[in-house]
């Protein structure tokens, strides 16, 4: 098994100690190393165990790469397509009694089990808005991999600083028109509670689109090809969620859903830049899966889990390395035509959107109460999913045990400090 490289992230050994899950809300306020190592290393063992993916990209650039889909997209790349990887991301190391952040650890397990094979991987841990961090990466490019085949953007981010102006902007999650009620499932106790959201502002909208939507994609691209680090025929690829009548009033209808449909206004924006080197823009729609991001979105949970359940039930329940590994072989990097909607967006939500799953979602959406929960839905998946995100409920990690908290990642270039 490979270890984690611990040593002290600020040069400091801080003291082994035992790392419980603390839940707040909807964050886990601590994450375990060991345990988000299990995770990538499933992760890893997945894209192995499915064999090389033919083509390219030899070498890729992710922005927003320690979690969810970014890091998915990572290991799909470096252990699919065996690429040379660059990974930017922002993430808290390890201070005092304070565990690092989940996606921390996770860039520090990638980092440790990519050593075993012989391909470039660099990390830079900064803000992916600001333009110290797009020079940062254009020169690491320069300087490492000369240039990139293929650059995702994955962000998922509440705020956004404007590098043009250094305001901060932040992004909100609300319905547009009229106020929203309904039910969600409360991680932390199991039960079910109402909540509510107030209708968006026009600056909710305007501000949410600048942190989620498409301009930083374009700004990167714009900084990435001044920089000449854009191979010839590189793609970029920008991920999206639609979702179904069950979340739209909260998000395809709502604040989050204008940033998205601003992907599409950019996707088309960077058609011309991306054909002139013989490249592509493309927004790809994933399905609704368990992230740190998704977490945050009320309903969220009780979405999730009717979802859970009966995509189990189906057989055609998926996670992100799973949606990842579909999208490269079935439809990026293979001969035919790819699935693409009237929007010209990749669907990789096809199987969540089937009819026979989404008749489920919306028969028992409204009928879900705290007697019925575990027959209806699969919180028990949720939870368990929801633990894993930082590095808990793994069956095979010692959670008894005491570990070394302040991991390091190997050659990480650090923009942030504790
Ligand atoms: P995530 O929370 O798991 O990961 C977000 C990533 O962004 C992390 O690597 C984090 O470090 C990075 N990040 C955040 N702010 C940053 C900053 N300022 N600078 C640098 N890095 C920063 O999120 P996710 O769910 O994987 O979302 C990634 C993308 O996928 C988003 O566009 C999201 O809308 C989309 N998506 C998610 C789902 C879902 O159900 N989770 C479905 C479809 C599409």
């Amino acid at each position: 098994m490979v270890r984690l490289r611990q040593i002290g992230s600020a040069g400091v050994r801080s003291m082994n100690m035992i790392v419980q899950p603390k839940i707040k809300g909807f964050i886990c306020t601590t994450a375990h190393p060991e345990g988000c190592m299990r995770d990538v290393e499933q992760q890893v063992n997945y894209v192995k165990s499915h064999g090389e993916i033919a083509g390219v990209p030899k070498r890729i650039l992710v922005v927003g790469a320690s979690g969810g889909y970014g890091l998915a997209t990572r290991i799909t790349a470096a252990y699919g397509c065996n690429a040379d990887t660059l990974g930017v991301f922002l993430e808290k190391p390890a201070a005092g009694k304070r565990t690092a952040s989940a996606g921390w650890y996770r860039a520090a397990a990638f980092e440790s089990l990519i050593t075993e094979k012989n391909q470039y991987s660099g990390s830079i841990n900064g803000d992916a808005f600001s333009d110290a961090v797009k020079e940062q990466t254009v020169s690491t490019i320069k300087d490492k991999m000369g240039q990139v085949d293929m650059v995702v953007y994955s962000l998922a981010s509440p705020v956004r600083t404007l590098p043009s102006t250094g305001e901060l902007v932040r992004s909100s999650l609300k319905p547009i028109g009229q106020d929203f009620s309904g039910i969600t499932i409360d991680v932390k106790s199991g039960q079910i509670r109402e909540i509510s959201a107030e209708a968006a502002t026009e600056k909710d909208v305007t501000d949410t689109v600048k942190v989620m939507g498409g301009e930083d994609w374009e700004l990167w691209i714009d900084a990435l090809s001044a920089g000449d680090a854009l191979a010839p025929g590189c793609i970029t690829t920008n991920y999206t969620y639609l979702g179904s009548e069950a979340t739209w009033p909260i998000y395809h209808h709502g604040t989050l859903g204008k940033a998205k449909a601003d992907l599409d206004r950019a996707a088309r924006a960077l058609a011309e830049p991306m054909s002139a080197i013989g490249g592509s823009a493309h927004v790809v729609v994933m399905k609704g899966l368990l992230t740190q991001a998704s977490s945050a979105i009320p309903g969220m949970p009780l979405y999730l889990s009717l979802l859970f359940k009966v995509m189990k039930k189906h057989g055609v329940h998926e996670g992100c390395i799973q949606q990842t590994d579909r999208l490269f072989r079935t439809q990026l990097f293979q001969e035919g035509d790819m699935r693409l909607d009237s929007d010209g967006r990749i669907r990789m939500d096809d199987l969540e959107m089937a009819d026979e799953i989404q008749a489920y979602v919306k028969a028992q959406w409204s009928n879900v109460n705290n007697d019925n929960l575990k027959q209806l839905t699969d919180f028990a998946g949720y939870k368990e999913g929801f633990l894993n995100l930082y590095g808990f409920g793994f069956h095979d990690v010692d959670y008894a045990a005491e570990v070394e908290p302040d991991v390091g990642i190997a050659g990480v270039i650090s923009f942030v400090s504790g």
